[in-house]
This record gives structure tokens, sequence and C-alpha cells, in this order.
């Protein structure tokens, strides 16, 4: 039978699993330090744990869950792996290089039920949700690729933006967070912790109430609600005004600013009216807003959606910011490989098909 991965515990449920089992406090913080500072695979490397304890937590837990199935590397750095599951299942994860720091974008459902009409991981629909411990693990396994590289690389910010929608599996990404953000193992800063959804109203009041102080981004892609409708199935649920309200009860909460992100794609969302009725739509929450405009990648999958053009972004750009309103153009990474969110889990669930 499979077993769970350790890195699913948080510091606090590792030493009450120890305590349990009849091991001492201490244990844990020593079991921590190795699994994330020394970063070793194997329990039998915890060479000042004794062996009752070893033996406890190799029969109940396992270091290495995930393999790695495919590894692209991208010119300008960017990386792309694709791990598979115990259970056979793929999942994508992305390194980013940028002049702050190095980023993980992470992965958090197998597929995803939320179906936007851009996005390749929406064709696969969800499978299961990721246990924290196979979140947490997609960090470990890109910061021991970095290790072995021996040029003392650090994984310093996540964005929790692969596939699947994180607040619909929400307790596990929560638990990742508090294992992510743990100062005695990994201690990636809060602050430079990004979670995206698509929209969950609900959770995004829960998510306020935690004051994790990670920063918070909302795929909003339209102004009103028949164009979000239409782009994003989850506005039928969550209609812009909902989400608004919810968004205004963080901002009240936590104080923190909220990022939304706008695919650009042409013809679609992306006219100078549109531009106006975003600027509406933030009004006074400006001073705690920034709206990130993605050109959209065009996938094999989605024939019908183009990029905006050139000029398109400028003149999007520039109306936002007439009206006063924080924005960029986010850069494009990894232009040369897969890069498109799920598109090369997408492409391997195909070669799987045929193989069959
Ligand atoms: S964009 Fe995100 S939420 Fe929407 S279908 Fe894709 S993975 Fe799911």
């Amino acid at each position: 039978m499979n077993k769970p991965s350790i890195y699913g515990l948080t510091l606090d449920q590792l030493t009450e699993w120890l305590l349990e089992h009849g091991h001492k406090k201490f244990r844990a913080s020593q079991v921590w330090d190795w699994l994330y500072r020394k970063r070793v695979t194997q329990f039998s490397e915890m060479n000042n744990v004794n062996k009752e304890c070893i033996d406890v937590l190799e029969e109940n837990f396992s270091i290495q869950t995930l393999t790695e199935h495919v590894r692209q590397e991208s010119k300008d750095g960017t990386i792309k792996f694709l791990f598979r599951l115990q259970d056979g299942n793929l999942i994508e994860t992305v390194l980013m290089r940028h002049k702050y720091g190095l980023s993980v974008c992470v992965t958090t459902q197998v597929g995803c039920n939320i179906g936007c009409s851009f996005c390749a991981s929406g064709l696969l629909t969800k499978n299961r949700d990721l246990t924290s411990g196979e979140i947490v693990e997609q960090i470990m396994n890109v910061q021991l690729h970095l290790d072995t590289k021996g040029q003392d690389e650090r994984v310093s910010h996540i964005v929790v933006m692969g596939i699947g929608e994180p607040f619909d599996n929400f307790q596990n990404t929560v638990d990742f967070l508090e294992v992510v953000k743990d100062h005695k193992g990994l201690a990636i800063g809060a602050r430079h912790i990004t979670v995206s959804t698509s929209g969950l109203a609900n959770k995004i009041y829960e998510f306020a109430d935690l004051k994790l102080q990670v920063n918070l981004a909302v795929s909003l892609h339209a102004p009103n609600n028949e164009l979000r409708t239409k782009i994003m199935k989850i506005n039928k649920a969550f209609p812009i005004e909902k989400l608004m309200d919810s968004i205004d009860y963080y901002l009240e909460k936590t104080n923190r600013r909220v990022t939304y992100e706008y695919i650009l794609i042409r013809d679609v969302n992306d006219h100078k009216a549109e531009a106006l009725q975003l600027a509406e739509l933030i009004g006074d929450k400006r001073h705690l807003s920034y709206v990130n405009l993605i050109p959209y990648n065009p996938v094999d999958e989605h024939g019908d959606y183009q990029r905006s053009t050139p000029e398109a972004i400028s003149e999007f750009f520039d109306t936002l910011k007439k009206k006063g309103i924080n924005c960029g153009v986010r850069l494009e990474q990894g232009a040369d490989i897969d890069a498109a969110c799920g598109q090369l889990r997408s492409k391997q669930e195909k070669k799987k098909e045929k193989v069959k």
C-alpha cells in the first residue's frame, strides 16, 4: 500500500504524531531539520535519530512519493517538471528565474473542474485533490534539483497558480502554506507566496479570516458578468458582485493588496471599453489593487483564442494607467517550452492515450 508523504505534516502535526507513538518531542525538531534543512531523501540518513523512531517513520511515511517523468529547460532558465504521483497521475511544476529570486509554481489538483475556456488544464477534468504532502514535495523536488547543481540556490518565492483551483482543495493548500512558511524549515516568507483563485468568493472569506499574510491573486479576466460567464463558468456560481464583496472583506481584514489576473485575448476581452469597465470595477480599491495583464499564450486546444495585438495590449495598459490603476504586463517565461499552464501535462496525457 502506498504510504503518505511525510511532507504533509506541519511541525505541530509531526510533533503530535511522534508523541502519540511514544517518542520525545525533540525528535520532531530533529526530523524536521533533516527534512527541510539537510534535505535527506531516506529516513535512514537521519543519523542522530534513534532506530525505533526511524523504523516507525519508515513504516508509516514515505519521503519520495513523486518521481520526475519529464523535465523541459528553457533558454531563459525556466524549468518545467512533470512529476508522476504514486497512483500514476502526472502533475506540472515550474521553476522560474526572476531578478528578485527563484519562484516555483505549484499544482494543487490533478486536473481542474473550474473549466475556464482558455485553459489547457481545464480540458482534463479533476481526477483528485493533491494531498498537502504532494504539494510540498513539488517544492522539495525543485529544491533538491537546485541542490544537485551545487550553486547554493534556494527557492525563495512560491506561486500557487499551477493546475487546479487551490480553494477547491482548501485545507490541503492551507497545510502546505504552513509547512513552507515554517521558520525552522524552508522558511519561505509569507510575503513571497501568492495564492491564485478563480474567484471562489466563499473561500476568500475563509482565507481572509486565517490571516496567513500570504498574497492573494484573483483571476478576473473580464470586467462584466456577461463576458466573464462566457470565458469562466465559475462566474455563474460567484458573479462579479459577490466576488468583489468577498474582496472588500479580504481587504478590510488584511489590508493587503490584491492582484487581479487579466489574460488579454484578442477581440474577446481586450477592448478599451473593457479596460474602462475594469478601472470602474476596481474603483476606490485602487490603492490596494494591482492588475497583472497577461498576453494570452495560444494553445492547440483553443485555436479560436489568439493573443492580443501589441497595440491592443498597450492601449489596455495605458487606459488603466490613465485611470490611476496600478498595472503591469507580465513578461513571458519559458516561451520555447510548453509554456502555457497545463500544456506539457496535456501533451503527455495525449501521448498516453495514443499508446493505449
Ligand atoms: S485557469 Fe486555473 S482554475 Fe481555470 S481551468 Fe485552468 S487550472 Fe482551473
